[in-house]
Parts: structure tokens; C-alpha cells; sequence
């Protein structure tokens, strides 16, 4: 049976389930769900990563955090996480790139966060030289200063929407058309998490919420505040998101996110500005450009290096990945950057402000 026809069947004998329920089955349902079956991506997949596009964003990533580690005075022990690291090629670019950073590596415990066991399976191959331990929540990262990173993670994670009416919210739930699966509204109750957002919405405006990840900061947050380290958010979305940002992709195009559960990989905008309040008492950075990011980082330093031993495709490749990790009207200005540091220590490199 489908992972289409098993929600079908529990909403025909149940009723209809939140956007959240329907996304945390569709991405993560142990046997059917779209992370915990297949690698998604690259070119034959269903979306490309900027650590997928070019060595340079890992490499440039990996010196910002092995600086705000030098910069915090280099503790002896440290928790190196990435949180959803796809192929493990972000964490492989940032351990050859500090390879050279006397401490660094022996001072790192490396810990990955990983729903999926076959995504785990492809980390633990491309990492097999260094000593990796894989859990599969925020919750289980072992204790330490902590230097993280996570790249297009935090979209992956299930949100609820709501729409306003008059002072109160109807929740947006997946329900049944017949026998397809159809949005439809719950009865209207208070939502005293959205209260915020009476300020900036007026009557049928729909905001989104996501309570896995103001929870997830929130960890990372108080960890980086008593113990010390720093993290790197990156993903897109704004300071504050206003409407349905909720999408489907498939084979690098949109589709329908009720077509193909399981099949198409679901997202949303992540809302910085409930991430930053999370991780308080940490302090956060300015939402940064990844473009602006990396350009402080020295990537175009970096390409010019890398180029001089390139020709023909594989140059034009290489710039091409260059332009579009960095340009605004392609990955430049989508994608944000958000550090969180303690709040007596200097932010991470690249994101001052
Ligand atoms: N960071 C990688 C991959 C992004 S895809 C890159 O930039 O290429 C999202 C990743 O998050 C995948 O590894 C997926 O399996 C993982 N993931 C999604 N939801 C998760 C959850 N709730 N807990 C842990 N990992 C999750």
C-alpha cells in the first residue's frame, strides 16, 4: 500500500490531520517516507545543495567555524554537529579544509544528526576516515562547547499554518475530496504561540509555524550560551515569513504537495525571527546573505585558486558553481545565514555586522 492511500485510509477513519502531521509521514514515515527511502540529491535527484554545487561553500564554512573556535580560545574538547547532513559532503569539505588547523581535528568530537538510515549509510562511507557518531535528534548530541552547522535543514522540518479570522486562527489541515487528498480549515480556536502575530496579519492572512525547530534552537542556544561555540544556520526564508510557503519539488520542478507523499520532497520557508528568539540567552547575528557570507569568507579568493589548475568545461563549471552559490538572483540572496554565539564572545567570521 501507497503512503497516499495509508493517509487516505487513517483521515477517512479519523478525520482530517494538521499540515505538520502530513509532512513529518510524507518526509520521515519509517519505510515509506521520502528521507527514510532515497538520496535526493544531485542531478538525478529532486533538488541540488549549495555543498552539492561546490567544495568551496564547505571549505569556506569550515575555516568560519574553526576561527570562532580559535577566537573562543580554542577549548581542548569540543562537539563538532551538523544537523541533516545530506551525502556528508558539507562535513567532508569542512574537515579536509581544517585539516591544517593545529588542534582542530583532535579537539573535535564529530557528531552528525541524521533521521535517515540511508542518508546515515552514505555519510558514514564518504567519512570513514574519521572517527563520526551518528544520533538521530538534537536531544542526543552529547554535551560540550559546540561548534554546529546545518544547511537546509530546518525547511525539511514539519510546520503547522493557520489562518487569521477576526482574533482568532482556523488551523489548515489535510482532509479528503472524495477520495484525494484536499486542504481544508478546522473550526477557529486561539492560538496563544500566534498572539505575536495579530500585530502584522489581518483578516484571512495564513502564518506558519514550526515548534520542531524554535525547539531545536532553543537546545542549540542554551548549549552555546553555558558551554560555549557557535552555529551556522543556513536555509531560505526571511525574518519573518507572511503566507503559505509550504512546496513540493520533484525532479528539480514544483509540484502539488498533496500529488505524490513520500515521493516529493516537502518544504517551508524557515522564520529566522522565531529561530533568534529560541536561542536566546545566545546571541544572534544579522540575517546575512549567503552571498554576502561568503563573499566576506573570501570565496572569490578561493575560485581564483582553485581555477588556475582548471580548463575548458570544468573552468566554466566552476565559475558557474561560483556564480550561483553567490549571485542574488540565484542562491545568493534565497539563502540566509543566521550565527549564534555566546553572547560575550565575538559573532562567528562573516557575519558581523
Ligand atoms: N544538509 C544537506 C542535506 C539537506 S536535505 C545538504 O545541504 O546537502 C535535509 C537533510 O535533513 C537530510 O539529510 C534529511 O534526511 C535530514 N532530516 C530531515 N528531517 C530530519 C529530522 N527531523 N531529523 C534529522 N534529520 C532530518
Amino acid at each position: 500500500m501507497s503512503l497516499r492511500d495509508d493517509l487516505v485510509a487513517r483521515i477517512a477513519a479519523t478525520g482530517p490531520i494538521t499540515v505538520a502531521d502530513y509532512m513529518a509521514q510524507a518526509l520521515l514515515h519509517p519505510t515509506k517516507g521520502y528521507y527514510s527511502t532515497r538520496d535526493p540529491l544531485g542531478a538525478a535527484g529532486d533538488f541540488t545543495t549549495a555543498p552539492e554545487i561546490s567544495q568551496m561553500f564547505g571549505e569556506l564554512i569550515g575555516l568560519c567555524l574553526a576561527q570562532s573556535w580559535l577566537d573562543q580560545g580554542a577549548p581542548a574538547s569540543f562537539v563538532l554537529a551538523e544537523l541533516g547532513p545530506g551525502r556528508g559532503t558539507l562535513m567532508a569539505d569542512i574537515l579536509r579544509a581544517t585539516a591544517k588547523v593545529p588542534g582542530f581535528h583532535g579537539a573535535a568530537n564529530i557528531v552528525l544528526v541524521e533521521a535517515s538510515p540511508v542518508l546515515a549509510d552514505q555519510q558514514r562511507a564518504l567519512l570513514n576516515q574519521y572517527d563520526v557518531t551518528w544520533v538521530d535528534a538534537m536531544a542526543q548530541v552529547p554535551n560540550g562547547p559546540l561548534w554546529l552547522v546545518a544547511n537546509e535543514f530546518f525547511d525539511a522540518l514539519p510546520i503547522r499554518q493557520f489562518q487569521r479570522e477576526g482574533a482568532a486562527w482556523r488551523e489548515r489541515c489535510v482532509g479528503l475530496d472524495g477520495d484525494a487528498l484536499a486542504f481544508g480549515l478546522s473550526p477557529t480556536g486561539p492560538q496563544p504561540a500566534l498572539d505575536h502575530r495579530l500585530e502584522d496579519t489581518k483578516d484571512g492572512d495564513l502564518v506558519e509555524h514550526c515548534a520542531p525547530a524554535v525547539a531545536v534552537t532553543r537546545d542549540i542556544g542554551a548549549r552555546i550560551a553555558a558551554l560555549g561555540g557557535a552555529a551556522l544556520l543556513i536555509d531560505y526564508g526571511d525574518w519573518r515569513s507572511l503566507g503559505d510557503t509550504f512546496q513540493a519539488l520533484q525532479a528539480h520542478a514544483s509540484v502539488d504537495p498533496l500529488d505524490a507523499p513520500g515521493d516529493a520532497d516537502l518544504t517551508a520557508h524557515v522564520d529566522f525571527e522565531a529561530l533568534s528568539s529560541a536561542a536566546a540567552p545566545a546571541a544572534f547575528t544579522r540575517l546575512t546573505p549567503q552571498g554576502v557570507f561568503l563573499e566576506r569568507l573570501g570565496i572569490t579568493q578561493r575560485a581564483r585558486a582553485l581555477s588556475t589548475d582548471l580548463t575548458g568545461q570544468r573552468l566554466e563549471a566552476h565559475i558557474k558553481a561560483h556564480q550561483r552559490l553567490t549571485r542574488p538572483e540565484e542562491m545568493g540572496n534565497l539563502f540566509k545565514v543566521l550565527g549564534l554565539y555566546p553572547a560575550n564572545a565575538a559573532p562567528p567570521p562573516g557575519l558581523e555586522p
